[in-house]
């Protein structure tokens, strides 16, 4: 077939190489002029540092110069394509900086001949379904073209439109977004209100606590412990913001007061897809994407239209791999796909076990870092082992972060209850 890949991203990179290595004639479109997606880091931010402003220019990256992966090397990597257990060959850190990432897609890539097959500084701006095909327009140095293609796999990422908390009066300091945060400099001797409780909120509080004069977390979980934190002498642990005041003092709900300079909204990313028009076949509300069968398919467009590398909370690389996989193995005709109805069904059936569940809509595409899903998936593409041993890895890892909270996660090491040769993805 001839297929579209749009983002040459992880999710791209791994659905181009099943999809080359099944035959069929790809081509990956990426609006960037380098692969990598958001492991790319641009020092660029945008100039509406909430990303609010429609007419922003948008930067797609949303990384930070200190950022080390938060899930330990040996879940970085993909099914049949390790990440390096050592860092330019002597042992590293079990958690990789950003650019040791980049590195790994570029050799994927390059070990695949994917480059060949990416369109480089070609921005996707319309995907539609004319007669059984789809039309794909894009814009290539400020020259639009068409083209049409038996499948389009939509491999764009999900983090870099902001999602930002709603705070209950205006307030007249100033607010940003994780997303145009890069370096902790302009944080030196500020007040700063970071709201979140997720790996960014805690990376980016850690990294500005050396400069800041105060840092004070919000979190809205009910289970947060309010306290002074015991190692650093400059932080707070608070719960949900209670209300603000025009003299620019935040109150939080645990009774604390103080008078801030930047509140950061660490409180993650929306789905977005301007460019998808299916006369509302597929719709976007409260960031569920739906109707899609396993988070891939919509059943009334499969299998030539699908999306890779929609879920979260997750072992992502290897999630993103064999959805890939399956996608391939779906398009070649290795696999076949339920009737459309039957589709519909499940959707609808995991739709309304969230709900007895009491999980909210957003979540939809939220694996909670559990593994039905994967094994799944792995069973489709005749992986069950793989799925295994992430699984071990997995539960150590989350096991010691569980225990241990999300600040001293980065100090899991291997081998902790498991077999070191389990580590070790062959
Ligand atoms: P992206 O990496 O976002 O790639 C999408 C690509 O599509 C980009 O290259 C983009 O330019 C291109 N694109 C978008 N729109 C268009 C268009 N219209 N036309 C053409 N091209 C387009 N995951 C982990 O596994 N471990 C971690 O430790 C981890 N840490 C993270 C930390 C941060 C701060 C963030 C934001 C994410 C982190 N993630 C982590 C998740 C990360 O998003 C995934 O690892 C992975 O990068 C997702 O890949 P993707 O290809 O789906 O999306």
């Amino acid at each position: 077939m001839e297929v579209a890949v749009i983002g040459a991203g992880v999710s791209g990179l791994a659905t181009a190489r099943a999809l080359k290595s099944s035959g069929h004639r790809i081509v990956v479109l990426e609006k960037l002029h380098q692969l990598g997606g958001t492991w790319l880091f641009d020092p660029r931010v945008e100039s509406d540092p909430l990303g609010l402003d429609p007419t922003r220019e948008i930067v797609h990256g949303s990384l930070y110069n200190s950022l080390r992966t938060n899930l330990p090397r040996q879940l970085m990597g993909f099914s049949d394509y390790p990440f390096p257990e050592t860092e330019n060959g002597y042992s590293g850190d079990h958690f990789p900086s950003h650019g040791e990432v980049l590195k790994f897609l570029n050799d994927f890539a390059a070990d695949f001949g994917l480059f060949e097959l990416i369109r480089f500084d070609s921005e996707v701006v319309r995907v539609e379904q004319v007669n059984d095909r789809w039309l794909i327009e894009s814009i290539c140095s400020n020259l639009k073209s068409e083209e049409t293609f038996d499948a389009v796999v939509v491999c764009n990422g999900h983090h870099t439109q902001p999602r930002v908390a709603t705070l209950p009066e205006k307030w007249p300091g100033k607010q940003m977004h994780s997303h145009n945060y890069r370096v902790p400099e302009p944080f030196e001797d500020k007040i700063v209100v970071v709201i979140g409780e997720g790996p960014s909120a805690i990376d980016i509080s850690r990294d500005i606590c050396d400069v800041a004069r105060e840092v004070h977390l919000s979190s809205r979980s009910p289970n947060v412990k309010v306290s002074k934190l015991v190692f650093r002498s400059n932080m707070w642990q608070h719960s949900e913001i209670d209300y603000v005041k025009e003299n620019g003092e935040v109150v939080f709900r645990d009774g604390a007061l103080v008078r801030a300079d930047i509140i950061l909204h660490c409180t993650g990313y929306k789905y977005s897809f301007p460019f998808l028009k299916t006369d509302g076949i597929v719709s976007l509300e409260n960031n569920r994407i739906g109707p899609l069968y396993k988070h891939i398919f919509p059943p009334k467009l499969a299998p030539s239209l699908s999306f890779v590398g929609l879920p979260y909370q997750t072992v992502v690389f290897l999630h993103i791999d064999l959805q890939a996989k399956w996608v391939s193995c779906v398009l070649s005709g290795l696999k076949l796909l339920p009737s459309k109805e039957e589709m519909l069904a499940e959707v609808e059936e995991h739709y309304r076990q969230m709900e007895a569940k009491g999980i909210p809509q957003h979540h939809t595409h939220c694996l909670q870092l559990k593994f039905e899903y994967l094994e799944w998936l792995a069973t489709q593409v005749g992986l069950e082992g793989v799925c295994e041993r992430a699984k071990l890895i997995s539960s150590s890892y989350f096991k010691f972060a569980a225990e241990n909270g999300l600040w001293k996660a980065k100090d899991w090491k291997p081998g902790n209850g498991i077999k070191e040769s389990l580590l070790c993805v062959d």
